[in-house]
């Protein structure tokens, strides 16, 4: 590089060299004094490792001296980058340096905070409600975890053995593996509504794509990096390529989710985009643009945790319709579509078991034929429903009331709050029919225990009898019988 420097590293302010971690195999840094002296800094096996500050960028001391700093030369061996030898050069005071390491540690804490939240959090949901997607999405957090502690350098403080290539390679690993869980989590998320059969298949060929180009970079690395990144470029095409076609199937699905993940996906999409811009050196090196791939995959995930609860909120709202279809269902199956009180199965379901005395009334419309022949037989249903109408509402709301078939009712109630057959038939004829037609009715009552479907058929044959004792004695009146026992 040949601009002039000119500014001196002192004790009271020493300056550093700062430059962005790129791989390569070795570096020496020749910094050049006003007085024409030369200072020398030599990597070692582990690279520029042992430079790594927050934002894995490289800071050398420059070493303090009187005459000022003119000049660095950089002498890099075995660069392999696509986006250059060395990029992202500044000279800085060593106070610049440690305020950038604490800005950087707060957004890295910030984001791993956030990381480890959200696995916590969504295995804790998956615990609860096994859904294939939240386990996709912890991976997706976890591998871009991994990512934050490779990337941000902190790796480097951690494992100082660890040679910056090492580290690097890390990064492809788990940016890699975030990459896979990314394309897991798409196709997962909208099982229930299912992708076109080459969309699926081809989310599924990305997910394992991606993360076994990483395991290329990392294998291949050392011999062939520009191959093997072409690979990995390549394999992340591929996950950006099914993110559009996904996003739009789900619109022609009308996904409800649709509008967060194409959110969620704008980011990824945006700066991917300004990745390649600055690879064929159309954008100049920037910190922000090579770091764009933890800002663009955090933003995803973050903004996938509300999709995930939106999801989570439509599982809910799903599960409350069935169970009030399933409600209804039991409803509907228990009633007498005509009269709405309960049907014959209905009743026997409620009135067998009942161990106390129990007074059953069998009630039958007199001469119901004749009102179907008057009134026709949609006239016939009307007087049915109000019939069934008045009958329920002259007796308490405990008393079982059902339509046992035709025109014939029943009602059970415990013997110890009986009903009186003489007062329900007042009320019975009292009630306003069609045409004014006068409706009678004869009733037969008995009263036993139901312990079981025996007593049951008993008792009604008893309550039968009586109600054609009623019919035969003239109708419009009730009658009682008793339970002949043995
Ligand atoms: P009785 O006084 O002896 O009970 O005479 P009835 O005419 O009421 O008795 P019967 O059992 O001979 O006739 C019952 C009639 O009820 C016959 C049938 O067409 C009619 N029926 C049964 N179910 C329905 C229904 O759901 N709607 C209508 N409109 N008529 C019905
Ligand atoms: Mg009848
Ligand atoms: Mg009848």
């Amino acid at each position: 590089m040949t601009e002039v420097i000119d500014r001196r590293s002192t004790f009271a302010a020493p300056l550093v060299l700062r430059f962005a971690s790129f791989w390569q195999d070795g570096v020496t840094l020749y910094f050049v004094y006003a007085d024409g002296a030369v200072r020398t800094w030599q990597s070692d096996r582990r690279g520029i490792s042992p430079l790594i500050q927050l934002g894995a960028i490289a800071q050398a001391p420059v070493p303090v001296r009187e005459p000022a700093l003119v000049r660095v030369l950089f002498h890099v061996r075995g660069a392999a980058n696509l986006r250059g030898v060395v990029a992202g050069v500044r000279i800085a005071t060593r106070a610049e340096g440690d305020h950038a390491n604490l800005v950087l540690a707060g957004l890295y804490a910030f984001f791993a905070g956030i990381a480890v939240a959200l696995i916590l959090y969504n295995l804790a949901l998956w615990s609860a409600m096994r859904h294939r997607f939240q386990l996709h999405y912890c991976l997706l957090l976890a591998a871009l975890l991994g990512y934050t502690v490779s990337s941000s350098g902190l790796l480097a403080w951690a494992a100082p053995i660890l040679a910056n290539n090492d580290r690097i390679r890390f990064n492809y690993l788990f940016v890699g593996l975030a990459g896979g869980a990314a394309a897991l989590f798409t196709r997962s998320f909208f099982e229930d509504q299912p992708l076109p059969r080459w969309l699926d298949r081809g989310s599924q060929i990305v997910a394992m794509a991606v993360p076994m180009s990483a395991l290329a970079v990392v294998v291949l690395g050392a011999a062939n990096l520009r191959h093997a990144d072409l690979l990995y470029t390549l394999a992340f095409s591929g996950l950006l390529a099914i993110v559009v076609p996904t996003l739009w199937s789900a619109w022609r699905l009308r996904s409800h989710f649709l509008w967060l993940f194409a959110v969620a996906w704008c980011a990824p999409l945006v700066l991917a985009s300004v990745r390649v811009l600055a690879a064929l050196h159309l954008l100049p090196w920037n910190f922000w643009i090579d770091n764009s791939t933890i800002l663009s995959i955090g933003t995803e995930a973050l903004v996938s945790s509300l999709a995930v609860a939106y999801r989570i909120k439509f599982l809910r709202d799903e599960r409350d319709a069935a169970l009030t279809r399933e409600v209804l269902a039991r409803q509907l199956a228990d009633i007498d579509p005509l009269t709405s009180l309960l049907n014959r199965r209905a009743f026997l379901q409620q009135a067998i078991g009942r161990t106390d005395p129990q007074q059953l009334l069998l009630i039958d419309i007199d001469h119901f034929k004749r009102v179907n022949e008057t009134l026709g037989h949609d006239g016939g249903d009307e007087v049915l429903r109000l019939f069934a109408r008045a009958l329920r509402g002259a007796v308490p709301a405990a008393v079982l009331v059902a339509r046992m078939g035709g025109e014939e009712f029943a009602l059970l109630t415990p013997a110890d709050r009986r009903i009186e057959p003489e007062s329900l038939l007042a009320t019975l004829r009292r009630v306003r029919m069609p045409f004014d037609l006068t409706i009678t009715a004869s009733i037969g009552t008995c009263t036993g225990t139901l312990a079981s479907e025996v007593d049951w058929k008993a008792l009604y044959r008893c309550a039968d009898t009586a109600l054609f004792d009623a019919k035969a004695a003239g109708r419009d009146r009730a009658r009682v019988s008793l339970l002949r026992l043995g």
